[in-house]
């Protein structure tokens, strides 16, 4: 068994350039995933030119190449909760910035030239319970009616008709969302940024700034021979989500890390895999601790993620719980074989909402997908490129809204293993009482 990713077969990430040969330049981005990126091609495209992104690893190797490809764009919160938060108006604003996301990542898509598997195959989101159902029934009767047709409820006894297993009370199908290769997505995004001029450096971890004129003074270090390098820069935009060291506190005081663990199976015959999810549809459901799910894009290998264990774990342990899973979703693939196994880490806010923002200092944030980055993350790098450029009309949904922090809390989740325990039982429960 491996313990990379799947997507790394085919697109395992590549080094930028390893020689900083300037010692200025007008926009640095730190952070070389779909939030790093698609800031320096908004910058790019808006003519802003010498923008550099740093990478302490390899281009896309946080998340963006790890993930599920699962691409949609649901908050993990209500207007009502938004507005108890952020007032209504703000509230509409934050719902209407994830409304915007998947199709602002369509558009983007359009000015790729590397292919990365995008196929609008439809999500299914499996209800843990009947009152789950009750709850996903309500999310389609809230949306406008021109969105309605492409949201489809389907009853228990319904639900073999998209996924072949009896777990779920009923399901939600969203005909216009589907799945992308992620690691090929994240290279497609820095060919693009690099043929409009952005430079990548990999391998240099941002170690911190200071105010100079009316810019910045980055300190970079190499990671392999442990130099320090300056760099002044007119702006900074900090997009490292759930990869934020102990060189940026104000970030880790506000985001918990969270890893999520992903296995693929060997390939099996097409026709068995079509039977188990026809249309090579991509799967999650409504527990707090979900199982997401997904056929690899040739259709052939299951890819199973979801949260083994809350304590950090080996690819081997993880492999061990997410085949049990696997199993209980599907019994036919029991003992099958489980070729890859790997993690990454998602970034949580307290209050579940994205944050993009300006530092006291004037360095700039994206930070906080919730889990459910790939359009997210795409749509907040150009969301906060525009803060950057001062686009009139920019503050608004997510931008400058109250990123909290919790005390006594310095970065380090000790508190996951507890609220992981407590979660699964609430799960458990759910189903007990169903
Ligand atoms: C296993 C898994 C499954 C997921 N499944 C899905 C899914 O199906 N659908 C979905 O929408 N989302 C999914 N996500 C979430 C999604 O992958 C993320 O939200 C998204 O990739 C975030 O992109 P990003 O650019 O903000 O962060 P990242 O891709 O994590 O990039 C941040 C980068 O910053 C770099 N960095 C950090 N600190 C420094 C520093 N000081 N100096 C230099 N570089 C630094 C890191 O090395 C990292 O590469 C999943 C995530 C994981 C881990």
């Amino acid at each position: 068994m491996k313990k990379t990713p799947f997507w790394w077969e085919e697109a395992e990430p590549q080094h930028g350039e390893r020689t900083l040969d300037r010692d200025s330049c007008n926009a640095l981005i730190v952070g070389a995933g779909y939030t790093g990126l698609s800031a320096a091609i908004t910058l790019a495209e808006s003519g802003v030119t010498d923008v550099f992104v740093v990478e302490a690893q390899r281009i896309g190797e946080g998340a963006s190449s790890r993930n599920g490809g699962q691409i949609g764009n649901a908050p993990k919160f209500d207007l009502e909760y938004a507005a108890r938060k952020f007032g209504m108006k703000r509230a509409h604003e934050i719902m209407d910035d994830y409304s915007q996301a998947m199709p602002f990542m369509l558009e983007r898509a359009l000015t790729l030239t590397d292919p990365f598997d995008l196929n609008i195959c439809g999500t299914v989101t499996g209800a843990h319970t009947r009152a789950d159902l009750k709850k996903l029934t309500s999310i389609r009767e809230t949306l406008p009616e021109h969105e309605r047709p492409s949201f489809e409820l389907l009853p228990e006894q319904e639900v073999r008709r998209v996924l072949k297993t009896s777990i779920y009370r009923g399901a939600l199908v969203k005909h216009d969302q589907g799945s992308i290769h992620p690691a090929k997505y994240v290279r497609a995004l820095a060919n693009r940024a690099r043929a409009l001029g952005v430079r990548i450096f990999t391998g240099f971890r941002f170690l911190g700034s200071e105010a100079a004129g009316t810019g910045h003074r980055a300190t970079l270090r190499d990671v392999d021979s442990g130099g320090t390098f300056s760099l002044r820069a007119d702006k900074i935009l900090l997009a490292v989500n759930g990869y934020a060291g102990p060189e940026l506190p104000w970030l880790r005081k506000r985001t918990i890390p969270v890893q999520s663990y992903m296995i693929a199976t060997e390939p099996r015959p097409f026709d068995e895999m079509e039977e188990l999810i026809p249309g090579n549809r991509v799967a999650g459901d409504t527990k707090r601790i979900l199982y997401y799910f997904r056929r690899s894009p040739d259709g052939t290998r299951m890819l199973f993620g979801g949260r083994a264990r809350f304590r950090t774990s080996t690819e081997e342990q993880s492999a061990r719980g997410l085949r049990r899973f696997m199993e209980h979703t599907f019994p036919s693939l029991k003992g099958v074989k489980i070729t890859h196994s790997w993690f990454g880490n998602v970034c949580f806010a307290y209050d579940f909402v994205s944050h993009v923002g300006r530092l006291d200092d004037g360095v700039y944030y994206s930070s906080c997908c919730n889990g459910n980055g790939i359009s997210m993350a795409t749509y907040l790098g150009h969301r906060t490129a525009e803060m950057m450029l001062g686009v009139p009309g920019h503050d608004r949904g997510v931008v400058n809204t109250h990123f909290p922090r919790l005390y006594f809390y310095d970065g380090h989740p000790w508190f996951l293993p507890m609220v992981g325990t407590w979660y699964r039982f609430l799960d458990r429960s759910a189903r007990w009482t169903d």
